[in-house]
């Protein structure tokens, strides 16, 4: 549930903690005198990897890293296919790594949300309350959200049986019945994890046929714990104070009906972090930031990594590998300009 998620996040501040403190402080003050060659929004494998590479290229470099900074590896536990750690690490670990591996370098932080974005003239402004940083290049790598279903009850029930991360909760439902909703790949990794734990999971689905890859659909249809519901969407997440049903709608036809249930898995896919972006930049319909020619957005000197932009592959190592490519444009550009 939430309430394990964030005690992790804060797990993997504490250590940092005091640290934090003092670079806010510092780059509060500053901001008054400061032009940064490069100010990176976000701080999971893309932005980290980017301040990475700015500092080692002597580029000044601000890393807006967010108040939830390290990205979605920071809800995750064991990462196992992040090169260079044969036996894994634990995402807020890994997360922690790359922050101090961009500190070393020279890259100072904020751990505050950017808020606005100026970048009609150069040098490029972005706001992050009440302050206003100057650079002559911008690196976004504001990653993806996951997307909720956007019902009342499931909000209000969040982290007393409504999930969205099973490796976090999925212990919590120690021989308990599970529903996950969702079609894609994150559906079925979190029915396989649920799987371990719950007495039964039931994927609700609402088309007849797995979006997930073959591999992954082999899998769930082989364990005997996991049974599938087609056709349906989740109309209401029963319960007062947890979770104790789910009300279905088939889409096939106006039938509704109920299933008990303790826990509901959301894993219907992700949404780009890029509202303070409209306007700005070309997004595409879904609202991921648009590239032409690399890590390029529709503004010069604008750069983008990382999920932000990228729908299809969303890994770790994509998005570190990204975050180095706009690191590289961005040098190259700031070169140019000299
Ligand atoms: P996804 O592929 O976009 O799948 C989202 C699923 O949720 C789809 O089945 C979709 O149904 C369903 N859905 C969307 N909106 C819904 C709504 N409002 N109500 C009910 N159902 C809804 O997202 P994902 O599974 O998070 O995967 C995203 C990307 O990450 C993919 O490229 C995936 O391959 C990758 N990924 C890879 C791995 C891995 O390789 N191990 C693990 C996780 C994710 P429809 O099918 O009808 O559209």
């Amino acid at each position: 549930m939430d309430t394990l998620s964030s005690p992790k996040r804060a797990a993997a501040a504490s250590e940092t903690g005091s640290k934090r403190q003092i670079k806010h402080l510092d780059s509060t003050v500053i901001r008054l005198y400061a032009m940064y060659d490069v100010i990176i929004i976000g701080s999971g494998p893309a932005g980290l990897t980017a301040g990475i590479y700015t500092c080692r290229a002597k580029l000044r470099t601000l890393l807006i890293a967010g108040i939830e900074w390290g990205g979605q590896l920071m809800l995750t536990t064991d990462v196992e296919n992040f090169p260079g750690f044969k036996e894994g690490i634990l995402g807020p670990d890994l997360m922690d790594q790359m922050w101090k591996q961009a500190e070393r370098f020279g890259a100072e932080f904020i751990f505050e949300d950017a808020t606005a974005l100026d970048i009609s003239s150069k040098p490029f402004k972005v706001s992050v309350g009440d302050g206003v940083y100057e650079g002559r290049s911008v690196i976004i790598a504001t990653g993806a959200s996951d997307r909720w279903l956007g019902l009342e009850s499931e909000t209000r029930l969040r982290g007393r049986g409504v999930s969205i991360c099973a490796t976090c909760d999925a212990a919590f439902f120690n021989d308990k019945k599970a529903v996950v909703v969702g079609g894609g790949d994150t559906a079925i990794e979190e029915a396989l994890a649920l799987s371990k734990f719950a007495s039964e999971v039931k994927v609700v689905h609402r088309r007849d046929e797995l979006r997930a890859s073959k591999i992954l659909q082999e899998r769930a249809f082989k364990d005997p714990k996991i049974g599938f519901v087609w056709n349906s969407t989740v109309k209401e997440i029963m319960g007062k104070d947890k979770v104790e049903g789910v009300r279905l709608k088939k889409t096939d036809s106006d039938e509704e009906f109920e299933m008990a249930c303790d826990a509901v898995f959301i894993a219907i896919g992700h949404k780009p972090n890029t509202e303070i972006f409209k306007g700005l930049l070309e997004l595409d319909e879904r609202g991921y930031v648009v590239t032409k020619d690399g890590t390029k957005t529709s503004v010069e000197g604008v750069f983008v990594a990382g999920d932000a932009a990228d729908y299809r592959y969303r890994q770790a190592v994509t998005s570190a590998g990204a975050g180095c490519k706009a690191a590289l444009d961005a040098q190259r550009y700031l070169e140019e300009l000299s």
